[in-house]
């Protein structure tokens, strides 16, 4: 009996051929097993248990239909063959259509009905999928998926490798890394769900079910892989279905079906492999030899039994002397320019990746990048293009930022009708225009206008309200800086005052029983526990907690008491932020048990996108104003601070394209005058864009694509944007106009490089 396996890797991200070696050896201790592989690298060739290597040139010399030629001798003369890589999998599933009675791995139908993420053909398992989206979505979208998964969230290609993604400059490297290495730009992003990883790895042979064992990972490596597992049978509401699923596909070879089950119970299945999964052989050590089982059902000789050993098992690193016929290379190649991703597969498994894409584009999935771009233009509102079009631009000098007039105005009136129609008789829900997000007149009259507070940071910030005609009585003063300048606090009554720290309050108290301050309202911010921040009183241990109740005790009995509270939604995302409010309102109780003060302004902050804000049912926001009314019902008035959810939106930049370079394989590179001097955002999320057609006007989403926009300034890092898709016939002198500016964009821009 010859027994063919690959996926000899094994390092800390191991491929499960040398578990595979190890079990068939058990089941069978005279088979000759040959160890196939693509590289003298990888570090499971040196196993003594295997017989004889067949080592091939590198996936990239591999003349694949040669090859292909080779390995059906090897099968037709009766040779067995355990795949234990995915991409050889795909790769042989192409080669042999009809299958072949000797290739104990999956058919190419059975290969289509198990793609991530959706794995259609588990459906009748009791499992669920996490939410996900794919990455042909326009970057707007995407975005607004993981905010609105807490940004924890995975970017995953088809077959291998997932990336977690915390920020949006993370997730455009992974997205850039992972299209190039896998060769695809079918990827998506996936909702992580916490809890136990844990695994069913089954063995089947034309449809049979032939064994299916249940791992529970017990302790994993950095990169989540399996260190130890313990092993049990697979229950009979998973087995059955499993069973009928196995048939439906027609399966053979390994397989193995990634789990996470969460706190509830609940199994969420993140892929299914078309091999045994790594671990195989801690499975055979529990009794449980299922490659051998398999290899027994397609030769019809008997393995001889598994007994178990333990229901547990664990990794071990061992030393293994090098076989003389393949000494190690005098010194490992350094992998130019590699970070990770290569050096994780060095079977070549990337190189194998672009061959097969290179043949036939439709195997590993997806559309080029320059495709069927259709559906990954971000939706342009309408009020944007036509506050563009009121421009002319003939007499614009860019880069410019436009402020978007009708778009401003319906933000704010919006803003005022919500607020409007969440007030009751005894409960008035307000708005708050952080001044800081963009301290522009036009803006701060909008909000005056559409009866906003005007909250600022600052003693400048509060003149410059009072200049645009908001009321002292119109005015909240927040922030660490309060203070600042000196000597030009009003002295007429602010609407409210919330301190950030116990020396903050002590000089407002102070400050106002000299008669230096007065307002309304005088409270706290509160530090959100388990979120990070620098701002705001902690709460989180007794000792802080008492110390925050005692300094509430000082302040004045005349001004109400109130609590303010910020966390960036933006940032933490969403979900997590409305479990923060609710978490604050239990803290806003707890503080007026302790204190005795009732809490009469509630002041949930600012840091919403936009869109998020925006959101247009008013469901959410009215179940907050209900919560707030039964928690706290001495309330009087809820307010929200939005900064980049009214600015953002108003404002656009315009920018010319200076020179247009052609490069190698079609790819353009675009100079604009712009640069990140004007968009220090533009790390932070994605700004829709239009190109404005330099005979006609007309103006055009832009896409994504492979062109850089590089900016005027003479450094490195000043890319305004990567991977967009400029017109056909874009040409130098044309407009282009990047919208979502108008917030930090604008506020934060900086004077550079004009001499
Ligand atoms: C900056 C700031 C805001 C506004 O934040 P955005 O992210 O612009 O919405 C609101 N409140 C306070 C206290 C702030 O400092």
């Amino acid at each position: 009996m010859k027994l063919y396996v690959s996926g000899l890797y094994s390092g800390g991200n191991p491929q499960p051929g040398i578990g595979i070696v190890r079990s068939l050896r058990e089941g069978f201790p005279e088979a000759s097993i040959v160890g196939v592989e693509y590289s003298n690298r990888v570090s499971g060739i040196h196993w003594e248990e295997l017989d004889e290597l067949w080592i091939q040139r590198p996936w990239d010399e591999l003349d694949l239909d040669a090859y292909g030629e080779r390995v059906r001798e090897k099968l037709d003369a009766g040779g067995l063959w355990i795949s234990g890589s995915d991409l050889e999998a795909l790769w042989l599933a192409d080669l042999f259509p009809d299958g072949h009675p000797n290739l104990l791995a999956p058919s190419m139908p059975a290969l289509d009905r198990i793609t991530k993420p959706a794995v259609e053909a588990a459906s009748g398992l009791p499992v669920r999928i996490p939410t996900y989206t794919s990455t042909d979505r326009s970057d707007w979208d995407l975005h607004a998926f993981c905010r609105q998964h807490n940004w924890r969230v995975w970017l995953k290609g088809p077959y291998y490798d997932a990336a977690r993604t915390p920020s949006w400059d993370v997730f455009e490297a992974a997205r850039n890394a992972l299209t190039k290495v896998w060769s695809t730009e079918r990827l998506f992003l996936q909702a992580h769900v916490s809890g136990y990883e844990e695994s069913v790895m089954l063995s089947a042979y034309r449809g049979e079910l032939l064994g299916a064992v249940s791992m529970r990972k017990r302790d994993i490596t950095p990169e989540g892989k399996t260190w130890a597992g313990d092993v049990s049978d697979v229950p009979a509401d998973f087995l059955d279905p499993l069973r009928q699923m196995v048939k439906a596909l027609n399966w053979t070879g390994g397989g193995e079906l990634e789990m996470v089950r969460d706190a509830a119970g609940q199994l969420w299945l993140l892929e299914m492999n078309p091999r045994f999964p790594a671990w195989v052989h801690g499975a055979t050590l529990a009794g449980q030899n299922l490659p051998a089982l398999l290899v027994e059902r397609a030769s019809g000789m008997r393995a001889m039994p598994s007994p178990c050993r333990a229901e547990e098992f664990t990794r071990v690193v061992l030393e293994v002397p090098v076989r003389a016929e393949y000494p190690l290379p005098p010194l490992p190649e350094p992998f130019a320019g590699a970070v990770g991703h290569s050096m994780k597969h060095p079977s070549g498994l990337t190189l194998l990746a672009k061959k097969l894409h290179k043949a036939n584009p439709e195997l590993l999935g997806g559309s080029e990048p320059d495709g069927e771009a259709g559906d990954r233009l971000p939706q342009i509102p309408e009020t944007f293009l036509a506050d563009i079009r009121s421009y002319d631009f003939d007499t614009v000098q860019t880069p410019q930022f436009l402020f978007m007039d009708s778009t401003a105005a319906s933000l704010f009136q919006r803003a005022a009708e919500r607020s409007h129609r969440l007030s009751t008789n005894d409960v008035t829900v307000a708005s708050g225009y952080s001044i800081k997000t963009n301290p522009d007149a036009r803006l701060i009259k909008l909000a005056l206008d559409n009866g906003f507070h005007a909250e600022a940071i600052s003693l400048l910030e509060v003149h410059k309200a009072l200049e645009v005609g908001f009321r002292p009585d119109q005015v909240i003063l927040n922030g660490p800086g309060k203070w600042w300048p000196e000597g030009i606090m009003p002295r007429e009554k602010l609407h409210a005052v919330f301190c950030d720290s116990i020396a903050d309050l002590d000089r407002v108290v102070a400050a106002v029983a000299a008669g230096e301050m007065q307002s309304a309202h005088i409270g706290i911010r509160i530090r959100t526990p388990n979120i990070p921040s620098r701002f705001g009183i902690p709460l989180d241990s007794p000792a802080n907690l008492a110390r925050l109740v005692d300094a509430v005790k000082r302040l004045p009995p005349e001004s109400a008491f109130g609590i303010h509270f910020h966390m960036a939604s933006a940032n933490v995302g969403v979900a997590q932020w409305w479990h923060l409010f609710e978490s604050m309102l239990k803290w806003c109780q707890a503080i007026e048990r302790l204190t005795g003060r009732t809490v009469e302004i509630l002041d949930m902050g600012g840091g919403w996108f936009p869109d998020d804000w925006h959101a247009s049912e008013d469901g959410k926001f009215a179940t907050a104003v209900e919560k707030v009314r039964a928690m706290l019902p001495g309330v009087r008035e809820i307010v929200s601070e939005p900064g980049k959810a009214m600015a953002q939106p108003s404002m656009a930049l315009a920018m010319r394209v200076l020179e247009i370079q052609e490069h190698e394989e079609e790819e353009v590179e675009a100079v604009v005058d712009a640069s990140i001097a004007e968009l220090p955002m533009y790390f932070f999320y994605p700004h829709r864009m239009l190109h404005q057609n330099a005979r006609t006007g007309e103006l055009q989403p832009i896409g994504r694509g492979k062109t850089h926009l590089m900016g005027r300034l003479c450094m490195e890092h000043d890319i305004v944007a990567a991977n967009v898709r400029l017109p056909e016939g874009t040409r130098a002198g044309d407009l282009l106009i990047f919208c979502d500016a108008g917030g930090y964009d604008r506020s934060m821009s900086y004077v550079f490089g004009r001499g």
